[in-house]
């Protein structure tokens, strides 16, 4: 891996520390159920690592494929077999350089949200092969509890 920059992470209370090299694989931005309910907020914000990117410290407690600081709830990154998913709000340095390529499930984005210029939309999941947004970790469908997920292998 040529590009070394690396970035630091924690959670509210610094309980949770983490670091990512390199460039992540892919950034987006969510609106889904999921992403609202869990954030509390209007849509979630994240980059997708490969795993030997990563590096962290601290406990976590997870909630399906959330993880979470169990003394002050923040978000942090989910740890899966070949990827990690980091919040952008987790990162320590604001504002980032990362910015979002695509969009998911924009029928359930705010009306005084808009289209975020030169990204991909998509009415609901990424219809990418082999990835799921619902279950980004999990490559495949019968891993996949989503009815409308588009794995193929
Ligand atoms: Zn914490
Ligand atoms: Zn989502």
């Amino acid at each position: 891996m040529s590009d070394t920059t690396r970035r630091t992470g924690s959670c509210l209370c610094g309980g949770v520390h983490f670091v990512v090299t390199g460039q992540p694989i892919r950034i987006g931005l969510c609106h889904c159920k999921d992403c609202r309910k869990a954030s509390g907020s209007a849509y979630s914000a994240f980059a997708i690592w490969p795993r030997d990117a990563f590096e962290t410290s601290g406990e976590v407690a997870s909630y399906g494929t959330r993880s979470f600081c169990p003394t002050c709830g923040s978000r942090v990154a989910w740890v899966g077999d070949d990827e990690v998913e980091v919040m952008l709000g987790s990162l320590d340095v604001a504002p980032t350089d990362l910015e979002p390529q695509y969009e998911l499930w924009i029928s359930r984005r705010e009306t005084w949200l808009h289209a975020l210029p030169g990204t991909e939309q998509f009415e609901h999941d990424r219809p990418l092969s082999g990835q799921c947004r619902k279950t980004p970790l999990r490559r495949r469908r019968d891993l996949c509890r989503t009815p409308s997920c588009t794995i193929e292998n």
